[in-house]
């Protein structure tokens, strides 16, 4: 199934992610996390592609596990900076055939003292985006920064380069993790101004622990507000409470979303159906799992 044909609709949808294990690892236990993560009945679930830590290889088979062994909507995502022309062409390829529809399609971040871009390298994810448009006929998401992209001087220059993503055939777009929702709705007016009227998935990250606020505000600047810091200052040291406190804010910070009209929002479940079991329980009123 094509996303869009999802996300065009009113209905909340609840998406997960899920990252492939590093180069070496035994895929079985991957395997079974993709399983425990669709028997919660997301909308879809996304395979990240090299980030936080896990290895590209191993995108296609997870993504595969989830559309064809699953039976859960799929949407592999493809970074172009580390690669060649040629290494991302063949991943298209195989995406093709596994029947793979959905690709969310990055530059992901420039590898360090490396010339780049190299003549036959993508500069941007826009540059990308038409090219994967021209080699077949998947349904193409990018990602957006409601607080902006780190490299861009200003958030209008950053939003005139997202107009450029959508005009080069991104039919939606994922935002970055935020933990302030008036953070996303001040992007949204700005987007739509600018012309990108294509749908906004809200990504929420679920803070579990007191490590992964230092991580995310060191790696992202994201703005974190007094209420979550509060969270973390209390509770930090308590894993049990921690973990309770941070999926209670994740799902308030959704219930707002939903309440003010953004119907679609993707958890980065990092891996970790728990959490994301206990986000979908405390909606299941809102997200009718049993429906899906
Ligand atoms: P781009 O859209 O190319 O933008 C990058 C920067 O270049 C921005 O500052 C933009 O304003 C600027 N820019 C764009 N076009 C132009 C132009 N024509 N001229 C000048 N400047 C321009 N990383 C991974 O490695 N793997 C993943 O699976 C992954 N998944 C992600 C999922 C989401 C939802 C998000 C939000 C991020 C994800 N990332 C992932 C991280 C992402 O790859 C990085 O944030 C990366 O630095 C930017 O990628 P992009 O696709 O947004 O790049």
């Amino acid at each position: 199934m094509r996303l869009t044909e999802l996300l065009q609709k009113e209905e909340v949808t609840i998406s997960c992610e899920l990252f492939p294990p590093k180069l070496g690892t035994q895929l079985e236990n991957y395997k079974n996390i993709v399983k425990q993560m669709a028997e919660l009945k997301p909308a879809y679930m996304s395979v990240t592609y090299g980030a936080t830590g896990g290895t590209s290889d191993y995108t296609v088979e997870l993504a595969n596990e989830v559309l064809n062994v699953n039976h859960i909507p799929a949407l592999a995502h493809l970074t172009c900076a580390s690669s060649t022309k040629e290494k991302v062409a063949s991943v298209i390829e195989e995406l093709k055939e596994k029947k793979i529809e959905n690709i969310l399609a990055l530059r992901g971040d420039i590898p360090q003292n490396v010339d780049f871009p190299l003549p036959n390298q993508y500069k941007h994810a826009s540059e990308l985006i038409a090219d994967i448009k021209a080699q077949g006929d998947f349904c193409i998401g990018g990602a957006c920064y409601p607080e902006g992209h780190p490299e861009a001087d200003t958030i209008y220059d950053d939003l005139a380069h997202l107009k450029e993503k959508v005009d080069a055939g991104c039919e939606f777009l994922t935002t970055q993790m935020f933990f302030d929702n008036n953070i996303l709705y001040n992007f949204m007016y700005k987007a739509l101004k600018m012309g990108i009227d294509v749908p906004v998935v809200a990504g929420i990250m679920p803070v579990t622990n007191a490590n992964q606020v230092k991580r995310i505000m060191s790696l992202s600047g994201n703005m974190v507000p007094p209420r979550f810091l509060a969270i973390v200052d209390r509770f930090g040291a308590d894993p049990d409470a921690m973990k309770q406190a941070g999926i209670a804010y994740a799902t308030e910070q959704i219930i707002d979303l939903i309440a003010n009209g953004v119907n679609h929002v993707h958890i980065y479940t990092m891996n970790k159906p728990d959490i994301a079991g206990a986000i979908l329980d405390n909606l299941s009123y809102i997200y009718k799992r049993d429906e899906k």
